[in-house]
């Protein structure tokens, strides 16, 4: 089953299918792999939010370095409007690719460089991107348009006189310096302060309704992937388990591993009486797995057939898949 989420009234921009990573460790003698990623399937519509939501490991962060093509896959395909860029750009991603998708990181000081000036660091893409020589005024124009005015006071600041919100405004700036169609945000949020995070998920959303830009937005928090994202999609151990429109995600989970998240985040309403889904074991090694559900030693539901094979998408509305022998066995019963 392909279990991509179809909206025909929108543009596929960005679409892999069976996008997969395996990194070799150990020697010749005794080479084994880690299965970081294996057969991630989705598309991102132009003007979407797709949240990719799963704990560290889960194949999120290898999924984006992937398509910005830092890294290259074991098998799968890219496709930017339906061109495979593996095929057609075998040899490195061209320039007119890395402008198309644009890459914002968990850690917005990280990336810029202290000894430069905020204004150099959203110029620099413009020029080499855009050839543009005397760039000024687009500085200032993509600072005022994420929020940070007067803009010619912020060009002229370093990072360090920056607070982390702020910085993650200028790394944002910069990605839009080049007119990107899809922006990978990866954890963008996860390192400012709470009171501050609202106002990078709200320039996110604005960002996609005024340039109908496409985010895939990858985060381990449910709460803020309800909040932004228009579909999500549920990683665990390197495998996809479970996508659709996030709200009904959220309000009508299917696999297990989803419910154990959506357990774990707090209800204020619930108060201390929330029941946590209880899951055994350990979050399984990557290296060289066997064959069979990765969520097998976690979970409550587990069958001998989840020991044995992986199971296939199965669909379960328009927009809903998930990954779980339980619902293929409902499916065979009918
Ligand atoms: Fe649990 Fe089996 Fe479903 Fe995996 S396939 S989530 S082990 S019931």
């Amino acid at each position: 089953m392909n279990e991509n989420v179809t909206m025909p009234a929108k543009e596929v921009v960005l679409e892999v299918r069976n996008l997969t990573k395996y990194f070799p460790i150990g020697n010749t003698m005794r080479l084994k792999h880690v299965h970081a990623l294996n057969d991630a399937s989705f598309v991102i519509h132009r003007g979407e939010i797709v949240a990719l939501v799963g704990e560290s490991g889960s194949g999120k962060s290898t999924t984006a370095r992937l398509i910005t093509r830092l890294i290259e896959p074991t098998r799968g395909e890219i496709l930017l409007h339906g061109r495979d860029m593996l095929k057609h750009e075998s040899s490195g991603a061209s320039l007119a690719y890395r402008k198309a998708i644009q890459m914002i990181f968990q850690d917005p000081y990280g990336s810029l460089n202290p000894a430069r000036t905020i204004g150099f660091h959203v110029e620099r893409p413009i020029r080499i991107h855009k050839k543009e020589k005397h760039a000024l005024e687009s500085v200032h124009e993509l600072l005022a348009s994420v929020g940070l005015s007067p803009a010619d006071e912020y060009a002229q600041k370093y990072p360090y006189q920056l607070s982390g919100g702020q910085r993650q405004r200028v790394a944002i700036a910069r990605a839009l310096a080049v007119e990107p169609e899809i922006i990978l945000a990866d954890e963008p949020i996860s390192m400012l302060d709470v009171s501050i995070r609202m106002g990078v998920l709200n320039l996110i959303e604005q960002l996609k309704e005024e340039r109908g830009i496409g985010f895939l937005y990858i985060t381990h928090d449910l709460a803020s992937a309800r909040y932004i994202g228009d579909r999500t999609i549920v990683m665990y151990a390197g495998h996809m388990v479970e996508g659709a429109e996030s709200t009904e995600l959220m309000d009508q989970p299917a696999h297990p591993y989803t419910r154990l998240l959506l357990s774990a985040v707090p209800n204020p309403e619930a108060g201390l009486t929330t029941r946590v889904v209880q899951a055994r074991g350990e979050i399984p090694s990557l290296i060289d797995p066997p064959p069979g559900c990765p969520f097998a030693p976690r979970c409550p539901k587990v069958m001998d057939i989840c020991r044995q094979t992986m199971p296939d998408a199965t669909k379960l509305s328009e927009d809903h898949w998930v990954r779980c022998h339980l619902f293929d066995l409902d499916q065979k019963e009918q």
